[in-house]
């Protein structure tokens, strides 16, 4: 097979979409974005078992910043669930953090 390697691809998302079905990868198991449900088996999982959310993201902290190891991870997690979008922890961190700014003045994200 034609050897492949990892970059980035930039696209648009909603990220009140992707609070709704985002599943987030911790050491050993992972959580569920919307309802903070935790001790997920992030294998096999379609749906959260306590808010119904249906999975169609996914991060990792693991893979965030720079890390050494990140490259593993997304290649770990990717390969066991090609089905879910991986996105990037630290562009989401970034994107919710200005939006519960702009929740808290009370305002609209100029984004949306
Ligand atoms: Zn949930």
């Amino acid at each position: 097979m034609e050897k492949k390697d990892w970059m980035r691809v930039w696209k648009q998302f909603s990220v009140a979409e992707i609070k709704q079905s985002l599943i987030i990868i911790g050491d050993l198991t992972a959580d569920c974005y919307a309802c903070k449900e935790v001790g997920l088996q992030y294998d096999s999982i379609r749906n959260c078992p306590n808010c119904g959310a249906n999975f169609r993201f996914v991060s990792s902290r693991q893979a965030a910043g720079n890390a050494p190891t990140r490259y593993r991870d997304v290649q770990r997690i990717t390969s066991r669930r090609p089905d879910l979008i991986f996105i990037d922890y630290d562009d989401f961190k970034k994107l919710t953090g200005k939006s519960q700014a702009y929740e808290l003045l009370g305002g609209d994200s100029p984004e949306s």
